[in-house]
This record gives C-alpha cells, sequence and structure tokens, in this order.
C-alpha cells in the first residue's frame, strides 16, 4: 500500500466514479459524520459518481438510494443494487430471483442460530429482518468487538457448509451464490454506468477484508486507515492507504481526488511529483456525470413508484 499522498494527477483526473465500503469507511463509530457526508456531496458536486457498496441489508439500500447523494447503492454484498433514474423512479436488480434468495436464506439461518447457541457472546445482527439473501452474525458491533479469531471460526462454520462467507469489520456475512460485492459492482458499473471497474475511470474505497475482492477487481483503490488492522489477512490489498481512519479517511481519499482534479495543474503536478504537465483541467461538472449515467442501464431494474 502506498502513501494517498503519491497519488498522481493523471489518476486522480480519469476518475469519473468511485465506490466504497459503507462501514467503518464512511462511518466512525457507527455513525456517517458531516465530515465523510459532505465529502459525498462534494464529490458529486465535482461531477464524480458515487456508489456505496455494503453488506448491509437490502432494507438500508432503499433509503441510501433515495436520500444520499449517490448515483446508487450495492447491498447485501452483492444480492441487490438499487438506484434513482433520471425522473426519480427507484429501480431495482437483483443477483438471483428473490424468491430463491429468502429459500436459501432460511436454511443458512438455521446455522447461523445454531452457531450462535455455541458461542453465545455473538448474536445475529440486529439488522437482519431487512435482508433477502444473506445471513449476519455480530460479532464487534451489539457484542464485543470480539476478536478476529472468533469472526474467522464462524466464517469457517458457513463454508464448511457451503456457503460463501466474508468476514466485515462488525459482521460475519454467510449466502449461496456466485454473487460478490465485486460482481455486484462490475455488473452496476458496466450496465448502469457504462464503464468498466477495472479500467482507470473506477475507483474503490474500502476497510476490511470482505472489500478484498474489490481491492483486487479495481485498478484503484484505497484503504483507510483502519484496513491495517487486518494486515496480514488480505491477499488483495488497496494501492493507497489514507494515513486517517474510518470516516476521516474517506473524506481524506475524497479531498485528495479533487485537489489533484481541480488544482492549478502546474501545482498538482508538482505535489504529485510530475508527470502530467501537459495535460489540462478537465470539466468535471455535475451534468456531464449525469449526462453519462443517463445514456445506459436504467431499463433494466424493476421500477416503482415515484420519488415523493
Ligand atoms: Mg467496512
Amino acid at each position: 500500500m502506498k502513501p494517498l499522498g503519491e497519488l498522481t494527477v493523471d489518476a486522480a483526473r480519469g476518475l469519473r466514479a468511485i465506490f466504497t465500503d459503507i462501514d467503518d469507511t464512511l462511518t466512525t463509530g457507527g455513525r456517517l459524520g458531516p465530515t465523510a457526508y459532505g465529502a459525498l456531496w462534494r464529490l458529486r458536486d465535482a461531477g464524480l459518481l458515487v456508489v456505496p457498496v455494503t453488506g448491509r441489508p437490502a432494507g438500508w439500500a432503499d433509503p441510501i438510494a433515495r436520500l444520499w447523494p449517490v448515483a446508487g447503492v450495492v447491498a447485501e454484498n452483492g444480492a441487490v443494487a438499487f438506484w434513482l433514474d433520471e425522473g426519480g423512479n427507484m429501480c431495482r436488480w437483483y443477483a438471483r430471483p428473490p424468491k430463491e434468495m429468502k429459500a436459501d436464506q432460511a436454511k443458512l439461518l438455521e446455522l447461523a442460530f445454531a452457531i450462535v447457541r455455541e458461542n453465545p457472546e455473538c448474536r445475529i445482527a440486529a439488522d437482519q429482518a431487512f435482508r433477502i439473501s444473506d445471513v449476519a452474525v455480530d460479532f464487534a458491533e451489539e457484542v464485543g468487538p470480539l476478536g478476529l479469531e472468533v469472526a474467522e471460526e464462524i466464517r469457517r462454520r458457513f463454508v464448511e457448509a457451503g456457503a460463501t462467507a466474508k468476514i466485515s469489520s462488525i459482521h460475519v456475512n454467510a449466502w449461496q451464490g456466485e454473487h460478490d460485492k465485486a460482481t455486484a459492482c462490475a455488473r452496476f458499473a458496466r450496465e448502469r454506468l457504462g464503464l468498466d471497474v477495472s479500467s482507470d475511470a473506477a475507483a474503490y474505497v474500502g476497510d476490511s477484508p470482505n472489500d478484498e475482492p474489490l481491492f483486487a477487481r479495481f485498478a484503484l483503490s484505497f484503504g483507510v486507515a483502519n484496513v491495517k488492522r487486518f494486515a496480514g489477512r488480505l491477499a488483495h490489498e488497496p494501492t493507497y492507504l489514507a494515513s486517517r481512519a474510518c470516516g476521516e479517511g474517506f473524506a481524506e481519499v475524497a479531498e485528495r481526488i479533487l485537489a489533484l482534479r481541480a488544482g492549478p495543474v502546474v501545482d498538482a503536478v508538482l505535489e504529485a511529483g510530475g508527470g502530467a504537465a501537459t495535460r489540462k483541467p478537465t470539466s468535471g461538472g455535475r451534468t456531464a456525470g449525469r449526462g453519462r449515467a443517463s445514456r445506459s442501464g436504467s431499463g433494466r431494474g424493476r421500477r416503482s413508484g415515484r420519488r415523493r
């Protein structure tokens, strides 16, 4: 992982979309503070498309897509994506038919209850009721925090049962199906935003092992400082590391990108160590971002109701 200060002008100016984890990447101590939330608005106002990507429930995706300054949201580790189209209509897609996901979830939930009975210091996650695919065992949100060894043992139990399982900073999430955050981001980027996540146009920000497939898939990625907690447990690390943790780290990443994109060319080149002196600043602007997004994808999702 390279220091964030080594991010180049070219890399920052080539970006069109920033995908980001939520827990302990946008949030600090479980809350979305003004620093990180303000950074989301500044990125949007600079013409960048922001897409939160989370292991949190489908039930959380609806208010996030409606209320936050984002181009959409990928939730439940890639099981669903929600977004508002240009007319304010909520659109959704699912990695698998929802009825199938619910049926598999019911079976996995039996295993989750057995795990919690054997490990009474853990709990079924408080947000389980709002999920349609995942089961989530809490080891660090409303209990503990318990050690990563406990989380790893829970993950192993789910994997032995044939499920996919990932450790976030607070939960162990398990599900059936081939999807994960990376497959869903790639699909959302391609179908909705018209870009490839392995290109220079997209970046990812995260903090924990369930972000690892994204650190591997995105050409450009950032870790907030708390990702160092998982040192040695990540086969794929982010490209750059912020010096600050959680939401303040996300804001640090955002401000670095915005400074390189918006600043005078000569200053930015000097700050980045050279290499782009002949380039002109990109125009950016919210209209450009929206225009690109409007060219694809809105007809692929399910639509329901108009924004009030
Ligand atoms: Mg996280």
